[in-house]
């Protein structure tokens, strides 16, 4: 039993105290919660030092930069406001894949390889430094207070990332002892599945959840097909993210959990954006993140028009992410926030959508399900997957360098593993996958019927 203990310390707290210590994430916490209260001047002034600085650094450390700046002759000591950054081209995810090494800063520590599906379906390897995740958490751990519960309230996470699931032994441990935190696996949504995460959810009587809000809007759903009440249990408020919010799902998950519900965007990749407060503003994370919004044309729009979202982190001087496209739509929002914060404000954000699907035997899964399959292959580019029906599923793939046949044969073997063997899989490759006339991506379209976002909801 000592032994035990020693190990759990050993091997998991102390490292962890230890990893947020050197990422410095309550200093960080403290000076953006100040920071959230300036005048926007003053914000913006924070923000073009930083970026000036992060330029600068680029310049002398990081080679695929170097070599830019140098051609185009861009001087970043020159340059007078943020705006100066519509002189750089955007970076968008194949300058990442075709410059992965060139990226790194010469002075980079601690670099931690990501990958993620992106928002456009193509999958994306990158690296994080330790500066960088400091800053991430400590935005989120920020938007979490806005709500009036923080880090170590009881809470109910429901989320499908594979490393979570295959860790999560571990993760169960540490969470349940220091974070009281519980992870629901979001995956399968079969009605025995879906019973059992109620009775969870009851169980642990969280102050809030976490989680996809198509995943909380089908757990909400059931409980209430099953006649039981959710708002008994004190939920103060369920933080919806990566996936489009619906106004639908929104007053689903309020009704049914008493609670209200906080819209947070962002990602691995581009960071932690922006996030809602209880007045109803999404604030941008402005201390560390410059937001523009792009024509198609890729030329900045004024506040208050639609277009692409591109990113540029203030806190990537490891793997720097300077314009860069995330294939999300948005606007910058003129109007001040009723809260009172500087922090500026994004609205219209039509993020992915992704659709449940039905194995053959009636289980519904979320899209991710199916997604994990194919976003960890380097031999594919980008990819949609359009389930047809129970009996036949579609995978459109844009190959990239490796790809054949032994490809196609484990996609297949992976789907089949998710949908159910026998269901026909049938893989078509092309050049390019356009999106839907909405300009949004959904790389996860099934025409099975257990869609919970409305077709009309754009
Ligand atoms: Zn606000």
């Amino acid at each position: 039993m000592s032994d035990l203990y020693t190990a759990f310390v050993s091997k998991l707290l102390f490292p962890a105290q230890e990893r947020l210590k050197r990422h410095d994430t309550v200093r960080l916490r403290r000076l953006l919660e100040e920071s959230q209260w300036w005048v926007r001047a003053r914000i913006e002034r924070l923000q073009f030092e930083r970026l000036q600085a992060l330029l600068v650094h680029a310049q002398a450390h990081v080679p695929y930069y170097r070599e830019l700046f140098g051609r185009i002759g861009f001087d970043p000591r020159k340059i007078e406001s943020a705006s100066d950054l519509a002189r750089l081209p955007f970076l968008g995810k194949a300058d990442i894949r075709a410059n992965l090494e060139a990226l790194k800063s010469d002075d980079a520590r601690d670099l931690a390889r990501f990958n993620t599906g992106g928002s456009s379906g193509e999958p994306l390897i990158f690296f994080i430094g330790a500066e960088r995740v400091s800053h991430d958490v400590a935005a989120k751990w920020r938007a979490t207070r806005w709500w009036d519960v923080d880090i170590g309230d009881p809470e109910i996470v429901v989320w499908g990332s594979p490393i979570e699931l295959g860790a999560q032994d571990h993760i169960r441990h540490w969470r349940d002892g220091l974070m009281r935190t519980e992870l629901l696996p979001a995956f399968e949504m079969s009605e025995s599945k879906l019973d059992a995460f109620v009775e969870r959810i009851r169980k642990r009587r969280p102050k809030m959840l976490f989680g996809y809000p198509s995943a909380l809007s089908l757990i909400a759903r059931h409980a209430v097909s099953r006649g039981q009440r959710m708002d008994d249990l004190g939920v103060k408020v369920a933080f919806c993210t990566s996936e489009r919010l619906y106004d639908d799902q929104r007053s689903t998950i309020e009704r049914i959990f008493g609670c209200r519900v906080a819209n947070g965007y962002g990602g691995r990749d581009a960071g932690f954006i922006a996030h809602q407060c209880p007045s109803g503003g999404m604030h941008l994370t402005a201390e560390d993140i410059v937001v523009e919004i792009v024509d198609p044309q890729g030329k900045p729009l004024p506040v208050g028009e639609t277009g692409e979202i591109v990113v540029t982190h203030l806190a990537t001087r490891d793997f720097p992410f300077i314009r860069y496209r995330t294939g999300d739509v948005a606007a910058l929002d003129p109007a001040p926030c009723a809260c009172g914060r500087g922090l500026p404000l994004l609205k219209d954000i039509q993020g992915r959508t992704t659709d449940f699907v039905v194995a053959r035997d009636g289980t519904v899964m979320h899209g991710l399900a199916l997604i994990y399959v194919v976003r960890d292959l380097p031999q594919v580019a980008a990819f949609r997957i359009v389930q047809e029906s129970l009996e036949l599923t579609r995978i459109i793939v844009v190959p990239a360098e490796g790809y054949g046949p032994e490809i196609e044969d484990r996609i297949r073997q992976g789907m089949a593993n998710r949908l159910g063997q026998g269901v026909r899989i049938e893989i078509e490759t092309t050049a390019e996958i356009p999106p839907e006339k909405s300009g949004k991506y959904r790389y996860v379209m099934s025409h099975v019927g257990a869609r919970e976002q409305p077709e009309c909801a754009t």
